[in-house]
């Protein structure tokens, strides 16, 4: 980018930012929720770090990856950024066991603990590091056989095991919802909310985390509970048109 290009681009993401903000306090206020308790995540997996630095700049504090190498990848690039330094950044993707290490200590949260499997492994990684990790667990609430994730009877079921495993803390749930589908986004979404009412109930754990809601659903998201946002497209791309 060149410096005009850069111009430009940085008021597209401020403005982008504050019509997004809006549509969250929006959401929220037709569901009788304080918009403050709505986490705007930008993602982005599509850019490159100066565009996070620019993103940085436009007001953007939290961002998400969901590959562990370009994580890793951005991680470093953002060294040259000093202002950045400390930035949240969360894992949002499928996460092979083989690949904690690039993750665990790295984020502040990750989205997508899908397996009893997986979860051993970051604990026990942690364990080994002194860390402790914040994390989610990943239900394929709408049962897509495309979807990763535990079914809500297999995260009953796991929900004890997890919940005693020493370097993890179990702080919500997670879940994408099916794509072009508004009316299954929010059953997935209520259905998210439902089944940790439940877990949190059985467990005397808040499970106060909420993540879900993309670019083309995240109004509905914020109407059903979710207190984190992932955003890609509709931060990143001035082509996106915002619904
Ligand atoms: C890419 C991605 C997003 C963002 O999707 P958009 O539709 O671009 O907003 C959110 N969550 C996960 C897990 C992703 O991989």
């Amino acid at each position: 980018m060149d410096e005009t290009e850069q111009e430009s681009y940085a008021a597209f993401l401020a403005g982008r930012r504050e019509e997004i903000l809006q549509r969250i306090s929006d959401a929220a206020s037709r569901a009788g929720r304080d918009p403050s308790e709505v986490e705007l995540l930008a993602v982005s997996k599509t850019v490159d770090v100066p565009q996070v630095d620019l993103a940085w700049k436009a007001g953007y504090r939290a961002f998400g990856e969901n590959r562990p190498q370009e994580l890793v990848r951005r991680l470093k690039g953002i060294e040259a950024y000093p202002e950045m330094a400390g930035v949240r950044f969360d894992m949002i993707g499928h996460l092979q066991t083989n690949k904690v290490r690039e993750v665990v200590g790295n984020v502040t949260l990750v989205h997508s603990v899908s397996s009893v499997h997986l979860a051993e492994a970051i604990s026990k990684r942690g364990a080994n590091h002194g860390v402790t990790s914040d994390v989610l667990l990943e239900v394929n609430v709408s049962g897509e056989e495309s979807k990763s994730g535990f079914s809500p009877d297999e995260v009953r079921e796991a929900l004890d095991g997890i919940l005693a495993l020493p370097a993890m803390r179990v702080r919500g749930l997670m879940a994408m919802a099916p794509a072009h589908d508004i009316d299954a986004a929010r059953r997935t979404f209520s259905g998210l909310r439902e089944l940790r009412d439940e877990l949190a109930a059985r467990s005397g754990l808040a499970l106060s985390v909420l993540s879900c809601g993309m670019s083309d659903d995240f109004p509905i998201a914020v109407e059903e509970g979710s207190t984190i946002v992932r955003l890609g497209r509709t931060v990143f791309d001035p082509s996106y048109v915002l619904g």
